[in-house]
């Protein structure tokens, strides 16, 4: 098994495939990781030679075939947890991240497999997040838009939200901002980025750093 670092490493440059960037810039990846960019760069010289990322000095980085598989375990581990711990420990939503990160690191693929069968395969995760299946292929997933960029008038599903603040997790769940929650947007404010909505039957208006963290689902 790669070490922790490397799938931490992995891992997030996946997440930024996820979010429609092509590549990884090293600072960004210093940044969310917390080391320093000459760790960075160390690591991706032995990533490259490992097979599991294209290193190309200055040039983001990519993953190749193999370190997306290997990207797709620690994600499938990860998204797993949090559904178990949910779904059988009833814990909130907001708590589970944290956890998962840690066994995210420790679980076998067998152990893997059979939570998985426990919870009848589920497609996504607490937060909407697709759960990868054990060949590594994801679940069809519909398009979605994040809420700062949805119209005005239009009417949408809450489908994911990102998973890394629990305090706003928190705060989403408190708000009724929920996966499966429909909600209109009835204003957007270009002074200050923030969003007039409609959700269940109640006004309300989201900031910036909350509608960043959304993911919508149109509805027809
Ligand atoms: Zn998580």
């Amino acid at each position: 098994m790669i070490t922790f670092s490397k799938q931490d490493f992995l891992k997030n440059i996946y997440k930024q495939k996820e979010k429609g960037n092509d590549s990884t810039s090293a600072s960004y990846l210093a940044d969310v990781l917390n080391v320093s960019n000459a760790a960075i760069s160390d690591m991706s010289k032995k990533l490259s030679i490992d097979g599991l990322i294209h290193y190309r000095p200055y040039k983001g980085l990519v993953l190749t075939s193999q370190g997306e598989k290997e990207a797709l375990k620690v994600l499938r581990r990860h998204r797993l947890w949090e559904m178990f711990l949910v779904k059988t420990l009833g814990m909130d939503w907001s708590e589970v991240h944290e956890e998962a990160e840690n066994l995210e690191h420790l679980s076998s693929d067998q152990l893997m497999d059979k939570i998985d069968a426990f919870l009848d395969f589920p497609d996504f995760d607490p937060h909407g997040s697709p759960i990868p299946d054990r060949d590594g292929n994801m679940p069809d997933s519909p398009v979605l838009i994040l809420l700062n960029k949805a119209k005005t008038g239009e009417e949408y599903k809450i489908a994911r939200v990102m998973d890394s603040d629990n305090k706003i997790i928190k705060y989403l769940g408190k708000a009724g901002l929920v996966i499966g929650a429909r909600i209109k947007i009835i204003d957007k404010f270009d002074f200050d980025n923030s969003i007039n909505v409609l959700i269940n039957g109640k006004e309300m208006i989201l900031s910036e750093k909350v509608s960043k963290t959304i993911y919508l689902e149109l509805l027809n």
